[in-house]
């Protein structure tokens, strides 16, 4: 933005009166900012537009959650979700249109991939929920925490997903500190070490299986990056880090495929040995989530004995655990319901609806 100024001949400071004008106060015209000179407002309209994405529908949930879809271009839309809890508002934001990936469990993966998202439409997802919740950059926080957890897989975007997560720590941006905001990966291993190198934000691991063979049934990725390489690279990462700071392994809770006592047990060898090489307790942070079912998926919900059990089993341990109560699924704003409308780029969609009407096990493919 600095350099945007200096290109119009202007001082660089004019760059911090426009941030604050769009992030701070949700101002999209440049004739509202009042202390930038009449001359300089006339020279920015004539060169520049502040265009927020466009809101399709925005849905609360009874339990407070809000889900916003956004549409972007030629038939393409995203999905926002912002959850709110005791004494934190927390937003799930997407990287992509639809996902290239294949979680099973995953519903995002049945609407095939477009394309990455802009950076501009990344924060625009955080800027359109900040104007809905009346939230003020260092003043009256309502948006805490942003989680880059929403539709595709951010460390495939990475350039506009780092340079989006900048804007959200900025004190000209949205002032989260770091720890606040949090990337969540299926398990990109360079990319995990190119994340420490460029950026500090925290980082969360779709685990979802302690052992090689029932990961990769469940993400494929795993083929590529197994749970040895995985975990290696999350102590890389934890490393650069100041002492004390964890990583977030989710794993959703399936029944009958991830979640008995004996998959626990080896869940709990493998966080150890994580906070072994880390030299404390608490490196690992383990989320359990109750899976949220979507039509068409294969799996179910592990009840809630078997949950209660699981994490149990990881506390006994010592592995911090908590479990994910279930928010947003009467608005399909759950974890893994997220969908938007996804112009598939593969023939993932189709294939999907295939089979569901054919009544086959629709993610066999
Ligand atoms: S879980 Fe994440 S990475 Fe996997 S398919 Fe869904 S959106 Fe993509």
């Amino acid at each position: 933005m600095e350099a945007f100024f200096e290109d119009l001949g202007e001082k660089r400071f004019r760059a911090h009166q426009v941030m604050k004008w769009i992030y701070h106060r949700h101002v999209t015209e440049f004739s509202e900012m009042t202390d930038v000179g009449k001359a300089l407002r006339a020279k920015l309209e004539a060169r520049a537009e502040i265009r927020p994405p466009n809101v399709l529908f925005d849905k609360p949930s009874v339990d407070g959650t809000h889900k916003w879809l956004l549409g972007m271009d030629a038939g393409n839309a995203i999905e926002a979700v912002f959850i709110p809890d005791k004494g934190r508002g927390t937003l799930c934001v997407s990287s992509q249109v639809g996902c290239g990936l294949n979680c099973q469990f995953c519903s995002t993966a049945t609407q095939g991939f477009n394309r990455n998202l802009s950076t501009a439409e990344i924060i625009g997802q955080v800027w359109v929920a900040s104007k809905h919740l009346g939230n003020k950059t260092h003043l009256d926080r309502k948006l805490t925490n942003v989680v880059m957890m929403g539709m595709g897989e951010p460390l495939l975007n990475f350039d506009n997903v780092v340079c989006a997560m900048s804007i959200m720590r900025d004190d000209l941006g949205f002032g989260l500190a770091n720890k606040r905001v949090t990337l969540s990966t299926s398990g990109l291993v360079p990319m995990i070490d190119r994340l420490g190198e460029e950026s500090d934000v925290a980082l969360a691991v779709s685990l979802h299986a302690p052992n090689d063979a029932l990961r990769t049934e469940l993400i494929p990725l795993n083929k590529k990056y197994p749970i040895a390489e995985l975990m290696d690279a999350c102590v890389r990462y934890l490393r650069r880090k100041r002492k004390g700071e964890s990583v977030t392994f989710e794993y959703t809770l399936m029944r009958g495929v991830n979640d008995s006592p004996a998959i626990a047990r080896e869940l709990v060898r493998l966080m150890k040995s994580f906070a072994n090489q880390m030299q404390y307790a608490d490196a690992a942070k383990v989320n359990l989530i109750p899976f949220n079912p979507f039509p068409g998926t294969r799996f179910e919900r592990s009840g809630e004995e078997e949950i209660r059990a699981f994490q149990r089993i990881l506390l006994d341990a010592g592995v911090l655990t908590m479990v994910r109560r279930t928010r947003g699924d009467d608005i399909d704003a759950a974890c893994g319901q997220l969908k938007g409308q996804v112009m598939d780029r593969t023939r993932r969609q189709a294939e999907f609806r295939r089979r569901l009407e054919e009544g086959a096990p629709p993610h066999a493919a």
